[in-house]
């Protein structure tokens, strides 16, 4: 551990050293500057520039999405398992290249060390799986057949792939998103989120070290509504694999229904959104693990991970009990600058985040009771963790997405009411449950709509083969990550059917 603290801080100090990482878009192989640069600051310490993003134009992506189509017609003859063994060698520097990836999170998102290892490893996971998978899948799979009849179900590339990230895990969803579609054979257009292109540029520099062909993946910072609007709009694209809100994931479904001249396939759409997780508290729940298991999942990076829990709905008879004591645990969060390894809780990732934070926070003040708001630093983009308590269900508060380390505590008379309460919103992510009674898990594991539960433990959001990630309703479409569907959605089933007594003369 002490070694690794050394590592740690070396690494952070080496990359501090580096600031400001000037940051190039990189199409077909080469490195692009241009005219519009956006500075990227430290949330934990404003006045710090991390990065120079060369922000992409259009005329950029338009460049990205040929170079894509180009290479797709030589990319997708790769056998897969060469590509499985070029997703393996990006592990592989990954891995070596542990420390300074987690400092650059550190630095330029406020991650805390922990949360940042946690990403790192989820990348490297997800690189080891998705290779192991596509190996698996590249073999023919026979299906019933007459006698001599032979029925394949072979899996083949579909084409350019926009994928379009978000910046809270800036490496394991960017990294999962882009591995995913190119070890199933398709070129892709990466379009990391505007906060995170530091984390973004280290990961294109690890696929060119990985020996990932001119043209395959292209790197596109730039604007969402400019860059990613035209890359989802575009002929070229086959698939869009986007992680974000549901506005942008909404808006992205829609432009993609509309077909453009020239466009050959109905886009596939895969779409991962937001979430309004709860935590049931059952009257018979063990107390010590419920308040253990609500920190870690309310706060844990500032609540700004999609699984997050930001309802906590508490059966009446331990209400009070409950409340309590989580107060009172939460009074021992640290928050601080997340270079601290210390910090349990780091900045919020911006200006405009913070600001809306602490607007819901003003006005949650306003209509509900305020329980706990911690004191914090004011150099940085500091969002107090806050507890509301005895919030309707149906209260804003308890119904739209915070992104932040504010909870809402919600009392109900019974299990019913709580599950009621529980399925409620539009949402259909993660959702916990605390409770000894064995009826009662049963009850809430049938009943309970969310895509990942957690029973008697925290919410942990993805965990690549263990648990696979991902919710429906207004969370997202598609297949879990890091599960044994995912990397079928990127690509084609085809059935190839032969009549065998033809073979030969
Ligand atoms: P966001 O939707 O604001 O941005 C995501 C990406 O979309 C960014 O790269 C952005 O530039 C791009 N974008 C914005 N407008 C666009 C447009 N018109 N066309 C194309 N692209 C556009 O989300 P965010 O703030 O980066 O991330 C936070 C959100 O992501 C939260 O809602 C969170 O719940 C969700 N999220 C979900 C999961 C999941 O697995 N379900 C995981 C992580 C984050």
């Amino acid at each position: 551990v002490k070694a690794d603290r050394e590592k740690m801080l070396k690494a952070l100090s080496d990359f501090k050293a580096s600031m400001p990482v000037n940051v190039p878009l990189h199409i077909n192989g080469k490195e692009i500057s241009t005219s519009n640069i956006f500075e990227r600051v430290n949330p934990s310490h404003a006045d710090q520039v991390v990065g120079k993003i060369n922000m992409g134009s259009v005329d950029h992506a338009e460049q990205a999405m040929q170079a894509a189509q180009t290479a797709f017609k030589t990319w997708k003859t790769v056998p897969a398992a060469k590509r499985a063994d070029m997703v393996d060698k990006l592990a592989d520097i990954m891995t070596r290249d542990k420390f300074k990836l987690i400092a650059t999170q550190v630095l330029e998102v406020g991650k805390p060390w922990a949360e940042a290892d946690g990403d790192i490893g989820e990348a490297i996971d997800f690189c080891r799986y998705y290779a192991r998978h596509m190996r698996e899948l590249a073999s023919p799979l026979r299906q019933g057949a007459l006698p001599g009849e032979l029925s394949q179900y072979i899996y083949k590339s579909r084409g350019v792939t926009a994928v379009i990230a978000p910046w809270n895990f800036p490496l394991a969803i960017l990294a999962g998103m882009v591995t995913a579609a190119a070890v199933t054979g398709n070129t892709v257009v990466m379009k990391p989120a505007e906060q995170s292109s530091v984390v973004a540029w280290g990961l294109m520099k690890m696929i060119v070290e990985a020996g990932f062909p001119a043209g395959v993946i292209n790197f596109l910072p730039g604007y969402g509504e400019e860059v990613g609007e035209y890359i989802v709009n575009h002929k070229f694209t086959t698939t869009i694999a986007f992680t974000g809100s549901k506005a942008v994931g909404l808006h992205i479904l829609n432009k993609a229904s509309l077909v453009q001249p020239g466009q050959t396939h109905v886009k596939r759409c895969i779409i991962e959104m937001g979430g309004k997780n709860a935590v049931i508290i059952d009257n018979d729940a063990d107390l010590d693990e419920a308040v253990d298991g609500v920190l870690y999942s309310s706060f844990g990076f500032s609540g700004q991970k999609c699984s997050a829990a930001s309802r906590v709905i508490v059966l009446d008879e331990v209400y009070d009990r409950f409340t309590d004591r989580l107060v009172e645990a939460a009074k021992s969060i640290e928050i601080g600058s997340a270079e601290n390894p210390k910090a349990y809780m780091g900045p919020v990732v911006d200006k405009e985040a913070y600001e809306r934070i602490l607007g819901t926070i003003a006005e949650g003040e306003k209509n509900h009771k305020l329980l706990f708001k911690a004191n914090v630093p004011s150099n940085g983009y500091y969002a107090p963790a806050t507890i509301f308590g005895n919030v309707p269900g149906d209260a804003k508060l308890a119904q739209q997405e915070i992104f932040g380390p504010v909870v809402a505590v919600i009392r109900a008379k019974n299990l019913d009411h709580a599950l009621e309460i529980a399925n409620s919103t539009e949402y259909a992510l993660t959702g916990g449950l605390f409770s000894r009674s064995p009826a009662n898990i049963a009850r809430v594991k049938e009943e309970f709509e969310v895509g990942n539960l957690y029973v008697n433990r925290g919410i942990t959001g993805a965990m690549v083969d263990r648990h696979p990630f991902g919710g429906f309703k207004m969370s997202g479409v598609g297949s879990k990550t890091g599960g044994i569907d995912y990397l079928k959605q990127y690509m084609e089933p085809i059935c190839v059917t032969e009549n065998t007594l033809r073979r030969g003369f």
